[in-house]
């Protein structure tokens, strides 16, 4: 016999990576050129320079020691630079004990919510949310309550979370800037919830735990303030990822840091270790800790994003598409033409445009659209954008 859950999800892919699947048979039928997939958040920028001359650099050095295992929880040295460049970078006294090395933020994310979670237990997140969480929070054992972020700006909106919030509310995923708006929860919108969760946290006696979900830190535009949660709410917990910031997906590597400050600070780290041990996420990859503790903090070269941000924003808009614009991340959330947003999809398919209904990230009405692609699909793409709206309002 087989766990019935995990055969259930197995055998349902998500709805990004069916039109991730859907592209690869399409473009072998009408050409790559032909097929306008914007499904999927792949970076298209090259790694920093710095992270190939660091890799040649390491592959001279001692093999055994390079790709041999390092603590369970990573090597000291890399948790070390890492707690010095969040000092420098914002002002934050990070403990390089409460780093934990993990493969990206997704295990970030199972391993602190396994480590947090017990039955009963509930998670807020915010709508419109990354889809993944779901599956995260449910294999911990716990539940989720979404709580949406009123348009047009995808905003806190403090009533709703504070109505939301009850006894079994045990923590919250903020991810900024966002999958899939491109929003950037500002300043104001933080003081508010950690306001809010420090005064629940007292009313509930228990912590309620922030937990930052940072794979889009570092992409940013129009010098867009980021603000570093550790700094604002004691009970944080971040889940960082290099993924993104230096494009490296299929190399698995990121943290997850626990403020110093958090309630069983040492505690929490330890069940996080023990989280870590029980799924099998201990070493986080050896040579790519070492790319870390060089590249940590490297600001990416966006201009390649930043130019396509511009591009697709002007031009849809221009063409009488609503959208949200984006300050961060790579991706553009648009209005749905009609209010399926999976029939608007379907229409859209016609026209070789290959985006992902706002559905499955709990926004029905709109679509994604990963810009995460070269200048060039852009612009071919945007005739068959012209005529995706015709056929709406002629
Ligand atoms: N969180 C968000 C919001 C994401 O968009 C992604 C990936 O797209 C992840 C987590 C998982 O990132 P990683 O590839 O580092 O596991």
């Amino acid at each position: 016999m087989l766990s019935q859950e995990m055969l259930a999800l197995g055998k349902k892919s998500s709805a990004i990576r069916e039109i991730f699947e859907y592209s690869k048979k399409r473009k072998a039928q009408i050409g790559a050129e032909n097929v306008y997939d914007f499904s999927l958040g792949n970076p298209s920028i090259p790694a920093p320079r710095q992270v190939n001359e660091e890799i040649r650099r390491l592959l001279t050095c001692d093999s055994v020691d390079l790709h041999g295992y390092t603590s369970a929880a990573g090597d000291m040295q890399t948790r070390q630079t890492i707690a010095e460049n969040i000092a420098r970078r914002f002002g934050f006294s990070a403990d390089a004990g409460l780093i934990y090395m993990t493969c990206g933020a997704a295990a970030s994310l199972t391993v602190s919510l396994k480590a947090l979670l017990q039955p009963g237990d509930e998670v807020l997140l915010l709508a419109p949310y990354f889809p993944e969480y779901k599956v995260f929070v449910e294999n911990a054992g716990a539940r989720v309550r979404v709580v949406a972020c009123p348009e047009p700006r995808f905003g806190l909106d403090l009533q709703a979370l504070e109505n939301a919030i009850d006894q079994n509310t045990r923590a919250i995923i903020l991810n900024s800037p966002n999958n899939p708006t491109g929003a950037v929860f500002p300043e104001e919108d933080i003081r508010g919830l950690a306001a809010l969760l420090t005064q629940k946290s007292a009313q509930y006696h228990r912590p309620i735990t922030l937990l930052a979900d940072e794979p889009y830190r570092e992409l940013v535009y129009d010098n867009t303030f980021v603000p570093y949660l550790p700094n604002y709410y004691d009970d944080t917990v971040v889940c960082y990822s290099y993924s993104k910031a230096l494009s490296l997906p299929g190399e698995r590597i990121g943290y997850i840091l626990v403020s110093p400050k958090a309630t069983a600070a040492a505690d929490t780290f330890a069940a996080i270790c023990g989280a870590g041990r029980s799924m099998g996420y201990v070493c986080a990859p050896s040579l790519f800790q070492q790319i870390a503790k060089v590249c940590d903090g490297i600001a990416p070269d966006l201009s390649g994003y930043d130019k396509n941000r511009r591009l697709l924003y002007d031009s849809l808009t221009q063409m009488g598409y609503s959208a949200v614009y984006p300050q961060g991340a790579f991706y553009l959330f648009v209005k749905s033409l009609e209010p399926d947003a999976a029939a608007f999809c379907e229409k859209a398919k016609q026209h070789e445009l290959l985006l992902v209904p706002g559905d499955s990230f709990g926004a029905p009405g709109y679509v994604r659209i990963a810009y995460c692609v070269s200048t060039h699909q852009i612009q071919r793409s945007l005739p068959a954008f012209q005529k995706l709206i015709e056929e709406y309002h002629l």
